[in-house]
């Protein structure tokens, strides 16, 4: 084996690594993960005799730091993936994993999505305003049912845009838990995380909501998952909602 090495900043870019743990005061890196564990997994090798059955868990390093054991590590658990990785550039390097990481804290930071049911509770102008006004265009909401139904008669244009508002904001319910407390006046309640998941995440990759739709439908006939039955371009513009809601009420607190 290799000498041990005291930490190198570039190792987190030569070797693909993540820090996860620093020391509050010497800021010495305490700990790393294999990033192509975590955002990749371990690749199967097809025809290869196992001693041990094959982990999932994510590979951690500490110090002392033995650069030929991460070597080793991602050679043999990542091949196809760190030849990918070492034939790119430098400059691609530094942002491979820089864009996977912020997308995901982004994402699973703020949104602690593991759990049954997910609950927000928000501020009455984030609501009322950014997303009930703002992110409301009625011209266009209207264009969009005369599209999909040309005959349909516009008896009272304020009264379908009255009704198209409060589909769209349906999922914003009063919060009656508090009295008068303009930042608690809405909550919100996502019971199927997974439908949401999805919908959020594929909407970050540039899908419309109807494309979106469309790609949950074939999730859900593929894996036969009846959490992900009924969803819609409608509904998917009611995630959307709740998501930019608690983004700008997360930024809010931040500021
Ligand atoms: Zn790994």
């Amino acid at each position: 084996m290799v000498q041990a090495r005291p930490w190198q900043p570039g190792y987190v870019v030569t070797y693909a690594l993540q820090v996860t743990e620093v020391d509050p005061i010497t800021k010495n890196v305490l700990s790393v993960v294999c990033c192509m564990c975590k955002y990749h997994g371990r690749e199967l090798t097809l025809g290869a005799v196992r001693k041990r059955k094959q982990t999932h868990k994510f590979k951690f390093w500490s110090g002392p730091w033995h650069i030929d054991l991460m070597l080793q590590h991602n050679k043999e658990q990542h091949p196809l993936k760190w030849a990918e990785y070492e034939a790119l550039s430098q400059g691609e390097k530094k942002v491979f994993y820089a864009t996977l990481i912020s997308h995901n804290n982004a994402l699973y930071r703020y949104f602690k999505i593991d759990g049954d049911v997910l609950e927000f509770v928000l501020s009455r102008s984030i609501v009322d305003i950014i997303i009930g006004k703002l992110m409301f265009r009625p011209d266009d909401e209207l264009a969009e049912i005369e599209d999909e139904d040309p005959d349909i008669i516009v008896v009272s244009r304020s009264a379908k845009i009255a009704k198209l508002r409060r589909h769209a904001m349906s999922l914003f319910k009063a919060n009656d838990d508090v009295d008068d407390d303009e930042s608690r006046a809405y909550k919100v309640e996502i019971k199927i995380v997974k439908r949401f998941q999805l919908a959020i995440q594929f909407v970050s990759a540039g899908m419309s909501f109807k494309q979106v739709a469309v790609a949950i439908g074939h999730v859900q006939r593929t894996l036969s998952s009846a959490k992900l039955i009924g969803i819609n371009d409608h509904i998917i513009g009611q995630y959307i909602r709740v998501f930019i809601a608690v983004t700008i009420q997360k930024i809010a607190f931040l500021l």
